[in-house]
């Protein structure tokens, strides 16, 4: 695919994308794309073609093939044997471990996300926090995929819609917001930290401390929740945004009273929410995404809600709380019952899912795991993107049909600039 270029010319770092078809406004257009390494930004076309006359180190004819901007888990537990609410006795096994998850994801298309503990005892807050902010600072493309702030689903969170949550470490808030300093402690509440908090506004102490917490630049959602349509309104108008993994653990949509899934019908911006959806073909029923897709687009965040086990073999797995775990393909169940433990669906395998139940265009559907949950982030025109002076984290696609069903290959993954995966020389 890479064709060479003159050894002797002195390098600029620059790249540039011909051939293909770039995934912009919801369409595919035919335009190149040129890339800094230096910077690990999209250039402007203008100025580095026209005006500086910059000649390009490589130049990557795409074959026809689709660049879309690199994706986004707002929801991951965990991968590749490694879980982010699991801390081990020595820290620094921790960081490896880290350090491995993110040079493990990058490979599957995942440029950025947010690593989620499901619901903790303080303590672990305390020891995990620190490590799951947002680690790109260096801009290093060798480290992988990159940590865009943690996203705490619980511990505030109703009992009755826990899931697989411990029913032993949920809380209520009746002091409001200290409640919230006391559990994930102070110095985390902080965007530097946390980007995303799921709670249920039900419950005693939540609304209030909604705008206390996005005041501080942290997004709320709402999850594991008992919250009706006005309920789930309420938060929504004190500042809440998501809904996390829509009609999981939440009152379903009834005829006289919509539940939080109401709120996708609403004609204010303001009010209508953004949404989490595992499409990994056993949370949901197609038809049922179809209808969540229709309802709010805009909205529409696909999440793997992925665990450990993601990329692990079919068999057996430990649970902190000493359950076990039974992964057959994309399920996870507890062993011995049908309660769903998160999945083990790549975010790519639920794109492909989502396309093929949609009938939605490709580009519209790379939106999902693009520029919609940065927009649910606050990064619009830095992830999520191929604008001019976007973070050069890209995927290079091949979308197809084999034997009637469509297929969404990810040939190249690209990082900051720099190339990091290239299904040419990839054995996964
Ligand atoms: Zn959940």
């Amino acid at each position: 695919m890479p064709i060479a270029v003159s050894p002797e010319r002195p390098r600029t770092g620059v790249t540039r994308f011909t051939g293909g078809y770039l995934v912009k406004d919801n369409k595919l257009v035919e335009e190149d794309l040129w890339i800094s390494s230096v910077t690990g930004k999209i250039l402007c076309k203008q100025e580095v073609f026209y005006d500086y006359h910059v000649v390009p180190d490589e130049v990557i004819d795409l074959k026809g093939k689709i660049l879309a901007p690199g994706f986004i888990d707002v929801q991951l537990n965990g991968a590749f044997g490694f879980d982010f609410s699991t801390v081990p006795q020595d820290i620094a096994v921790y960081q490896k471990g880290l350090k491995q998850l993110n040079k493990q994801l990058i490979r599957t298309g995942v440029t950025s996300y947010l690593p989620t503990l499901p619901s903790q005892k303080a303590e672990v807050y305390h020891q995990t926090l620190p490590y799951l902010g947002p680690s790109g600072a260096s801009r290093n493309a060798s480290e992988g995929s990159e940590s865009l702030g943690a996203h705490c689903e619980g511990p505030f969170i109703a009992s009755s819609k826990c899931g697989i949550h411990s029913p032993s470490v949920l809380q209520t808030a009746p002091n409001g917001f200290p409640d919230f300093e006391a559990c994930y402690g102070a110095a985390n509440l902080s965007p530097d930290r946390i980007a995303l908090i799921t709670t249920a506004p039900e419950l005693p102490g939540i609304a209030p401390s909604i705008p206390e917490l996005t005041s501080r630049g942290i997004r709320v959602a709402l999850g594991h929740t008992e919250a009706t349509y006005e309920t789930a309104t309420t938060a929504l108008q004190a500042g809440a945004t998501m809904l996390t993994h829509l009609f999981n653990a939440m009152q379903p949509l009834h005829h006289r009273n919509p539940g939080p899934f109401g709120t996708l019908g609403k004609t204010s911006g303001a009010e209508r929410p953004y949404f989490g959806i595992i499409a990994d073909g056993i949370h949901l029923h197609p038809t049922t995404v179809k209808i969540a897709w229709t309802a709010h687009p805009d909205g529409f965040v696909l999440v793997t809600d992925a665990m450990k086990t993601l990329g692990l073999p079919d068999g057996l797995y430990d649970w902190t709380n000493g359950d076990r775990w039974e992964k057959k393909g994309a399920r996870l169940t507890r062993e011995g019952t049908d309660t769903l433990a998160g999945s083990c669906a790549t975010l790519g395998e639920c794109l492909e899912n989502f396309w093929e139940w949609s009938g939605a265009s490709l580009a519209e559907v790379v939106r999902s795991v693009t520029a919609t949950p940065a927009a649910m982030l606050g990064l619009q025109g830095v992830k999520g993107t191929l604008e001019e002076g976007a973070d050069a984290d890209l995927v290079v696609l091949e979308g197809r049909e084999v034997a009637g069903r469509k297929k969404v290959g990810v040939e190249q993954v690209w990082k900051f600039g720099v190339r990091v995966c290239d299904g040419d020389d990839d054995d996964e």
